[in-house]
């Protein structure tokens, strides 16, 4: 009988919004005790607009959105978006790209105009001994806006603020799994004022902030060595190592190639909240089967 089970739960897991790619980490779902979840396009929707530009002195608002919107154009990151939308917004005409590179986790480089720019994160800068504004820094990130850095020729020259939104799906999802005893956990690239931010909205009481995608699947891993499955949920590039060490990988439909070929299952509509019923869906599966 179990083939036969197994069909119509294909069927039953398409209907409920689930493409399921591996499905012997599938089984093991019924028997998760944590969820991971990524921050930017997982539990948020990944649709950055931009809320504060800061320039430095001998700059101005429209110099930081054309360096950094023209070096965006390249980007697939979701901050990428929102900077070029900006741009166009304010009609500002981007630059030509060259010797462009992405530094997973941390940022972007490349040449406008024969000028070495940098888009980067506050680690990053912090890691560069670079000056820049602490304190509007910090209350930019205590609101929830995710700040990068704008750099020419390794010297700061302003700061852009975006704010993102929480999906209201991600709340249910953290409160359910509650419910069923299993742990909800927030792991990020991002700023950790923004991810607790973030957090506070959730309920979720566990989070790790400022991790590179290396760290995400050793984080994986050190959860895992207490005794449990777990469960990882992503959606960029970066989150690919964590869903490949995850006891199972969910990738979210909206995101990026690579963590949907890396993933165990798919969200097609990119809805958190099918975490439950996937794992609802595992449980009545395989208990018919056994
Ligand atoms: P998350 O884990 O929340 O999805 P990432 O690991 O993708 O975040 O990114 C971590 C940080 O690296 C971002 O918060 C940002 O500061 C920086 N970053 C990543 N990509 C870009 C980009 N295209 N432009 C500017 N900063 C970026
Ligand atoms: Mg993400």
């Amino acid at each position: 009988a179990a083939p036969l089970v197994v069909a119509v739960s294909t069927a039953i897991s398409a209907k409920n919004g689930l493409l399921i790619r591996n499905r012997g980490n599938f089984e093991e779902a019924r028997n998760l005790n944590a969820v991971v979840f990524d921050k930017t396009g997982t539990l948020t929707k990944g649709e950055f607009g931009v809320t504060d530009v800061v320039p430095r002195e001998g700059y101005s608002e429209e110099d930081v959105v054309y360096y950094a919107a023209s070096l965006e154009q390249q980007s697939e990151h979701p901050i990428a978006a929102g900077i070029v939308n900006e741009a166009k917004e304010k009609v500002i005409h981007l630059g030509k790209i060259e010797e462009f590179q992405s530094i997973t986790g941390k940022g972007i480089e490349g040449k406008v105009d024969g000028n070495k720019i940098n888009a980067v994160s506050p680690g990053y800068v912090k890691s560069q001994n670079l000056v820049y504004d602490k304190d509007l820094f910090n209350q930019m990130s205590e609101e929830g806006k995710t700040v990068i850095f704008v750099l020419m020729n390794d010297t700061l020259i302003g700061m852009i603020a975006l704010a993102d939104m929480v999906r209201d799906t991600a709340k249910e999802a953290v409160a359910r799994l509650r419910d069923k005893g299993i742990r909800s956990i927030m792991l990020t690239g991002d700023n950790k004022k923004v991810a607790n931010w973030v957090a506070k909205q959730l309920g979720i009481d566990e989070v790790y902030a400022e991790v590179l995608p290396d760290d995400k699947a050793n984080q994986v891993k050190k959860i895992q060595g207490k005794g449990c499955k777990v469960a990882m949920t992503g959606d960029g590039i970066n989150d690919a190592p964590a869903l490949a060490t995850a006891d199972l990988g969910i990738a979210i439909g909206a995101g990026t190639d690579v963590a949907m070929e890396t993933a165990d299952v798919v969200l097609v509509k990119s809805n958190p909240n099918d975490v439950v019923g996937l794992m609802d869906l595992s449980r009545k599966t395989y208990r018919k089967m056994v």
